[in-house]
């Protein structure tokens, strides 16, 4: 991967990147047709991260189908897949981590300790082996995204942080790897994540702006489907993710909800 980027730079050339955990669908290859258009050449990663995943998480049964994914990603263009080995990316006595000190203390960070700290250091590892001009990522990993932005910014990385929308399903739910994991009787209760989203937009166009009830109404449409377990249900800043109690400007409303055995995320803006 060192050589074939060395040879990119000493050519002039430029490169965007998708860092991924594979397993693709519309969302990855949105990340990867904006990429297309941004650089000369167009890396993608794929590599199931061990280090953000916590010790009763899904780590060794995260769905993966490596030819389907080369496949995928060269329809796009994609010019290079990398998928190192995890005991090339954390070699025995790794003991170096990117830690932030304040955005991962909210949301996902609250529910699975360690994830961010495990995304922040694979994400500057995997920069300093590519070396990019520009990343994507996507929204619908949102805190994942003003992460990422912080810390290329805190650690002075000369690399363009490019956040792409969510990718949905015809009936709007978010597409996720995850969803793989599903029976139908959960893909019809995932739904309710992107209904309550909708829901909740709808109460802020008509006025409402009280965070708590939107948050209730929410979570309780949420609880009436079937096998869903409400992690959390929160109205943010969307630069800080401290949580607001008024929408009086646009706010990030962020679900996390367990459907039987799998945990989905999703999350709009709420403008006033
Ligand atoms: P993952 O393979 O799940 O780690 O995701 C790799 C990248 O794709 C991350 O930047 C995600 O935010 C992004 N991504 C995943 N699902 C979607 C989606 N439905 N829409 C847009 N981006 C997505």
């Amino acid at each position: 991967m060192r050589q074939e980027v060395d040879d990119i730079h000493r050519q002039g050339g430029t490169i965007a990147f998708v860092p991924t955990m594979g397993f693709f669908h519309e969302g990855h290859l949105a990340l990867m047709r904006e990429g297309r258009k941004r650089a000369d050449n167009l890396i993608v990663s794929i590599f199931v991260n061990p280090t953000q995943f916590g010790p009763s998480e899904d780590f060794k049964s995260y769905p993966r189908d490596l030819d389907r994914d080369i496949a995928m990603a060269h329809s796009v263009g994609v010019d290079c897949v990398f998928t190192p080995a995890a005991d090339a990316m954390y070699e025995e006595g790794h003991q170096t981590y990117v830690d932030l000190t304040g955005l991962p203390n909210h949301l996902c960070g609250l529910s699975r300790p360690g994830h961010f700290r495990g995304v922040a250091t694979v994400v500057a590892k995997l920069f300093h082996i590519v070396k990019p001009q520009v990343a994507l990522f996507g929204e619908k990993d949102y805190q994942q995204l003003v992460i990422v932005r912080r810390m290329a910014q805190d650690l002075n990385m000369d690399i363009t942080i490019v956040g792409v929308p969510i990718v949905r399903e015809p009936d709007g739910l978010a597409m996720s790897s995850r969803n793989t994991y599903l029976t139908p009787e959960q893909r019809r209760s995932a739904l309710a994540l992107y209904e309550s989203l909708k829901l909740a937009r709808e109460r802020v166009a008509r006025g409402i702006t009280d965070a708590t009830s939107i948050i209730e109404e929410v979570t309780a449409f949420i609880g009436s489907h079937a096998q869903t377990k409400t992690d959390y249900v929160a109205v943010v800043d969307p630069q800080t993710l401290e949580a607001v109690d008024r929408i009086d400007s646009p706010s990030l409303l962020a679900v996390a909800v367990w459907v039987g055995k799998t945990r989905l995320i999703d999350n709009t803006i709420l403008s006033p």
